[in-house]
């Protein structure tokens, strides 16, 4: 609701502007937006640098034949000219060269010949744009997203062509990639949902088909696919005389990265956008959730070490039972949800309770840390492996891992929940036959603001350990790179604390 409402203010206030420069509110529209098919239609481009380079690749998308008037070409207009995608029809630009034309585009970087083909053109009613120069425009081309046959095109009516690429570029994050294939899947029904469905049935039906949660699942599967899941979306609304078009819930398992939001990927942004209910843990700070839907119900299912707000079961009964509400579920966690997140034990619980479910990768602590701690996992001189293990010891048996095989010379370890374990870890290598002064790093609140990196030596591992503060996940770097994260460091450098061994 509040969204909506805030599309009325902004269409208020464009229709506002209109009245301050004295339009009545028929003619606040500064240009008439529509799409045109070019297929086969003649298209003058003057110019042959780079700007009608960039030009003609759109024309030729859309299909457009091309002339191209200039003394000079660049190899790429060359290329498609000597390989008959475009004609080059003339050294100079001549004003009979725009006869016959549906456009003209004017990319000379010269004002004065910009000018006249603006002339020209309008002299013989033909549509024309000088390339950034609007006076001489009698059309503007928008900042276009594009998927598949869905374009969405963007304008500021020539008032700030940089906010318009913003606000693509924005456009660009919220749409998944996927969307071109449900545009294309529902127009290979179109003619059968006409044909089984009476008029008023085929809108709710269509409607129904397009409510955002089967958006944002389908945006992830192939248009055959697709295409199958609207199907039978149509045979369930005819069984059902149109009632139950709902889409069924589903879970998406997400990784939240570190903590620092900048680090979602696109698509965790998408579906938290689109969240019914969350369930997150204590590592996903306010500053993640706040990325997401706001009317989204917030559930807190802890999960510190230790401490244990709800069971591992209670998680999974609850995501069950909410999808199985319908809702669209986001089970949010910190990092992957693969890496040391139990995810695998929650996906095998939905599968076996029969819901849907997705899974988004996260940024795991390994590469977020090492990164802002500028310390690389891997390094052509330094470590040829990398292995990610748990320092909590609950693996099968509760052992230690087998540092022997793990750490040591050319090899990096990364050690989850090891903060705590600092002086068992510390002994464990020794015993493995590591020597004291191996370099370790530990990177607490990796990627956040509050980032420490403490970098120093196995033998003094447990007073590194005390140097994080209480309660901030740290995570364990152990190998020749850790000592790299001083001269790379990058990232809150004032943070960063070397311990001598
Ligand atoms: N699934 C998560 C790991 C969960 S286990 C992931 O892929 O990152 C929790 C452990 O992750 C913490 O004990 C700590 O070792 C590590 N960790 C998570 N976020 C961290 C961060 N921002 N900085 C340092 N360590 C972090």
């Amino acid at each position: 609701m509040r969204r909506r409402n805030a599309y009325f203010c902004a269409v208020r206030r464009v229709a506002m502007i209109g009245y301050h420069h004295g339009q009545t509110p028929e003619t606040h529209m500064r240009y008439f937006p529509l799409f045109v098919d070019l297929q086969g239609q003649p298209v003058l481009v003057v110019g042959g640098g780079a700007v009608a380079e960039r030009k003609i690749r759109v024309l030729l998308a859309a299909g457009a034949a091309v002339a191209v008037a200039a003394p000079r070409l660049t190899r790429q207009l060359r290329e498609w000219a000597a390989g008959g995608r475009l004609r080059h029809v003339g050294m100079a630009y001549e004003a009979g060269q725009v006869e016959g034309q549906r456009l003209v585009f004017a990319a000379t970087g010269d004002s004065a010949v910009n000018q006249a083909v603006f002339q020209d053109a309008e002299a013989r009613g033909v549509l024309v744009n000088a390339v950034d120069d609007p006076a001489h425009c009698r059309f503007i081309s928008p900042a276009i997203v594009e998927r598949g046959p869905v374009q969405i095109a963007i304008s500021t009516s020539g008032a700030s062509p940089v906010l318009a690429r913003r606000l693509r570029g924005r456009i660009e994050a919220l749409l998944p990639a996927g969307l071109g294939g449900v545009a294309e899947a529902a127009q290979s029904l179109r003619s059968r949902v006409k044909r089984r469905l009476p008029a008023a049935a085929r809108k709710r039906f269509w409607e129904g088909i397009m409510a955002d949660a089967n958006l944002l699942r389908w945006s992830a599967m192939r248009t055959e696919r697709i295409r199958a899941e609207m199907d039978r979306v149509l045979r369930g609304f005819r069984e059902h005389r149109g009632g139950d078009a709902a889409p069924a819930g589903r879970v998406y398992l997400v990784g939240a990265g570190p903590g620092n939001p900048d680090l979602l990927s696109l698509r965790a942004l998408q579906v938290l956008g689109q969240a019914d209910v969350i369930l997150h843990d204590r590592l996903v700070p306010e500053a993640v959730l706040d990325r997401a839907r706001r009317d989204a119900d917030r559930i807190y299912v802890g999960k510190a070490a230790g401490e244990h707000q709800c069971s591992q079961r209670e998680i999974e009964r609850l995501m069950i039972a909410e999808a199985r509400r319908g809702r669209t579920v986001v089970r949010l966690k910190g990092g992957d949800p693969f890496v040391f997140g139990r995810g695998g034990e929650e996906a095998e619980a939905l599968r076996q309770a029969g819901v849907d479910f997705e899974i988004v990768p996260g940024i795991t602590a390994a590469t977020a840390c090492a990164a802002y701690a500028g310390i690389p996992l891997t390094h052509r001189d330094h470590a040829q492996a990398v292995t990610l293990v748990t320092g909590h010891g609950a693996g099968a048996g509760g052992d230690s891992p087998d540092w022997s095989s793990l750490a040591g010379p050319g090899r990096t370890v990364a050690v989850y929940m090891g903060v705590k374990q600092a002086a068992r870890i510390r002994r464990d290598l020794l015993a493995a036959g590591l020597p004291r002064n191996f370099p370790v790093a530990i990177v607490a609140d990796g990627s956040l603001a509050t980032q420490v990196v403490l970098t120093g030596t196995i033998g003094r591992l447990p007073e590194l350990a005390a140097g994080v503060p209480a309660g901030r996940p740290g995570l364990l770097i152990i190998g020749q790179v850790a000592a790299l994260g001083s001269t790379l460091c990058w990232f809150n450098e004032s943070a960063a604390v070397s311990e001598a061994a």
